[in-house]
Order: structure tokens, then sequence, then C-alpha cells
């Protein structure tokens, strides 16, 4: 039996946040001066438009290398007529290299369904960049017991077809509807037995050496400075996904520290 290390990762979903470039170019370099640690992984997802200039930071300053940048969002068609889409060619020719597809406030407020989803991952892994999936159970499907069968659901169809190659890694986000953005993360405990889940589910669908290899799963909802230990302290969880405490500075530095 062998282990594989993997650095943790931490994702900041600034969402539709802030409201100026300059504030997020302030917010990034703040985050360049102030954070230490070299063991973070720091995948930083800014709405689309802040993404090349961005990106153009990370080259003339000198940037943590562990720093990287990804998308909220992507579209599945290369090209054409699609008002409004962004494609994944796009985004890698900014520099992003990771990408979140499914965020529960998409399916929400923009109907994204499961199919879409899937059709989101191939394009993504088709180009190589970096999927961020995320799954998660609403609080009504929590007190109907139904977590587990919607986690098995939200994996095989996201995975339908989906094949990964071996220099390929796939970020699985598991993210409870009801924890996010409310400032009530779930009991640890719970996050690794769901992740637990998560981690069968995709045994059924690949080899364990390729689960072991190219897959994180990490957790997010209402993630912050006062409970990133108690996550990240947990065997199965690689990292987290953070959202409103992303956008604090003093909160960004003492998580990822
Ligand atoms: C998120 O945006 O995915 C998220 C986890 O947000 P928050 O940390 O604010 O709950």
């Amino acid at each position: 039996m062998y282990f594989v290390y993997f650095m943790s990762i931490f994702i900041a979903n600034w969402k539709m946040n802030p409201v100026t470039l300059q504030e997020a170019k302030q917010l990034f370099n703040l985050m360049e001066k102030k954070i230490k640690s070299k063991n973070t992984e720091i995948i930083i997802c800014p709405p689309f438009i802040y993404l090349e200039p961005l990106s153009k930071l990370l080259q003339v300053t000198s940037y943590k290398p562990q720093a990287k940048l990804g998308a909220q969002d992507v579209f599945w068609e290369e090209k054409g007529a699609f008002t409004g889409e962004i494609s994944v060619t796009m985004l890698k020719e900014i520099g992003c290299q990771y990408v979140i597809i499914g965020h529960s406030e998409r399916r929400q407020y923009l109907k994204e369904t499961d199919e879409m989803v899937n059709k989101k991952v191939k394009a993504t892994l088709k180009k190589n960049l970096i999927p961020i999936i995320c799954i998660g159970e609403s609080l009504k499907q929590k007190q109907n017991n139904k977590r587990d069968f919607i986690i098995f659901n939200q994996i095989n169809k996201a995975l339908e077809g989906v094949s990964v190659k071996k220099n390929q890694k796939i970020i699985i986000a598991y993210e409870p509807i009801w924890a996010i953005g409310t400032g009530h993360s779930i009991n640890s405990q719970e996050a690794e037995d769901s992740i637990k889940k998560i981690k069968y589910a995709i045994i059924n669908l690949y080899s364990l050496n390729l689960v072991q290899n190219n897959f994180q799963i990490i957790y997010g909802g209402s993630v912050d400075s006062t409970n990133i230990k108690s996550f990240i302290d947990q065997s199965t969880i690689d990292g987290v996904l953070v959202g409103g405490a992303s956008l604090k500075i003093d909160e960004v530095v003492k998580m990822i520290e």
C-alpha cells in the first residue's frame, strides 16, 4: 500500500464580489503580502472579468507558486452562438487552471442540471482544466434522510461517461446547501461521513489507484478561521472551499496560516 501526498487546497470563491476591479486587486495583493505559508494550494475564483487582470498580476509579482486562478463557471461548447457564455479555451488562454462546476447557487438560480454539469466536466477535462465539482444536499433532503442518495446520484451523473487520464485531477467539493452562506457549518464528523460516501461513489466508477491519485475531496459551507481546523484535521478531507470568509483578508490569512 502507498499513500499519495497532496497539498491542502484552499479555494476562495469570491462569488459576485468585490464590486470593483480595484478592490479585487487590493484583496489579491494583500493575500500575496500577508500569506506566508507554502503548504497550501490557493485557488482564487473571482468573477470572470477579473480573471485576466489578476492573471497579469500573478505574472508580474512574485506571487506564491502555489497560487492559481479558477473560474466560477464555464460553458461546454467551444465557440458559437451562445450569448453570454465563456468557453474552456477562453479561460485557459488567460491563465485560468481551475473551474468551479455545478455550484448550488447556479443550480438554484440558473436552473443548472446534473446533465449540464456533466457536459461542463467533460469539456473541462478535454482541454485539461481542473474541474471543481460541487455537490450537496438541501436541508429538506437531509431531513428526509436523502443525503446519501443525493450524493451518489450527483456523483454518478456528474461523472457519467467521464474518462480520467493518468495526469488529470478532479476536485469534488462537498457543500451541503443548507450550510452555504448561513454561518452554520456542519459538524466535521458529519462532513467526514459524507466525504467517505463520496469516496465510495467514486470507487464504484474508477479504479482505486485512480481515485487515490487523481481525486481530491474538499468541504465547503460556512468555513471560517474558527472552524477550519476541525475540517482539515479529518483524514479524508483534502481542503476547503470558502465563500464569504474568503473576502476578508484577516480571515483568509488566519485560515491559511
Ligand atoms: C461557497 O460559496 O461555496 C461557500 C461555501 O460559501 P460560504 O463559505 O459563504 O458558505
